[in-house]
């Protein structure tokens, strides 16, 4: 028996890289998964259905009202509801860094409306289902980078800041609906769109020695986490950002 038998979960930006992961971890626990993005999720979908899972892949831009509208009947008419979201899309594994004063205002709504809007605008979308169904388990990936703010990501680690309030907030509004709303904030992880971005190698060693467990981190790292958040062992958590970074910082 899986931990999610019977659950229906969706997830954004899981063509590839940690998205892809936990998608074919939820579909592996017995979760029918929606499995969204801009790009194609052939090759998400692709994993899942070899290996006996269920899944539907579907092109969802999270700053589209008229996608996630889509997104939100695909799952109730052919998957059976909305159990658990995933607000995983994200900007990030094909950012340069830079210096905030090089960064200009068209580059820092764009991380801000993807990032950040987008989030809200899934929530919005996707909220009335679940408080229709009696509720559900929300897990938005933030990222450590809010925690000790490193150079040339400012657009972006502001972005995450806003995904950890708007965790927060949500989970207040949310919780006499039996909804729970947290976030995982990971550590630098080693996505395939992270091992192709030579912009980031800088920051590898330095934050490999700057873990209590000093090794690089991997997408299967952050799996117990999700399982955990997505799960009834959470049911009285909510409004919570779970570190997993192998102890880089203490919150
Ligand atoms: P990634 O860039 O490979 O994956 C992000 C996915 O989001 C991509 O498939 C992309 O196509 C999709 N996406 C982008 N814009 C979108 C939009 N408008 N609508 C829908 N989908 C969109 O990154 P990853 O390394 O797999 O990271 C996954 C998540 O983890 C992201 O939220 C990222 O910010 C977060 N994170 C990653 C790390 C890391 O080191 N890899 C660390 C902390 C947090």
């Amino acid at each position: 028996m899986g931990r999610l038998d019977g659950k229906t979960a969706i997830i954004t930006g899981a063509a590839q890289g940690i998205g892809a992961l936990m998608a074919k971890a939820m579909a592996t626990e017995g979760a029918k998964v929606l499995v969204t993005d801009v790009q194609s999720t052939d090759r998400a979908v692709k994993a899942i259905t070899d290996t006996g899972g269920t899944a539907r892949g579907m092109k969802v831009d999270v700053t589209l009202n008229d996608d996630l509208a889509a997104m939100v009947e695909v799952a109730t008419t052919e998957l059976g509801g909305i159990d658990i979201m995933v607000n995983n899309a994200s900007i990030f594994a094909t950012l340069k860094p830079k210096p905030f004063f090089e960064i200009d205002d068209d580059e820092f709504d764009l991380i801000m409306r993807v990032n950040a809007r987008g989030v809200h605008q899934v929530m919005r979308a996707i909220v009335p289902t679940m408080i229709k169904a009696g509720g559900g388990k929300v897990i938005n990936i933030a990222s450590g980078t809010f925690y000790y703010g490193p150079p040339g990501l400012s657009h972006y680690t502001a972005s995450k800041g806003a995904v950890i309030a708007l965790t927060r907030c949500h989970a207040r509004e949310l919780g006499d609906k039996n909804i729970q709303v947290n976030a995982i904030a990971p550590g630098l992880t080693e996505s395939e769109g992270v091992i192709a971005n030579r912009g980031l190698d800088m920051a590898r060693a330095p934050t490999i020695a700057s873990r209590s467990i000093k090794r690089e981190m991997l997408p299967e790292d952050l799996l117990g986490s999700l399982m955990y958040l997505a799960t009834s062992d959470s049911n009285f958590v909510t409004g919570q950002t779970l570190n997993v970074d192998g102890g880089k910082v203490n919150v």
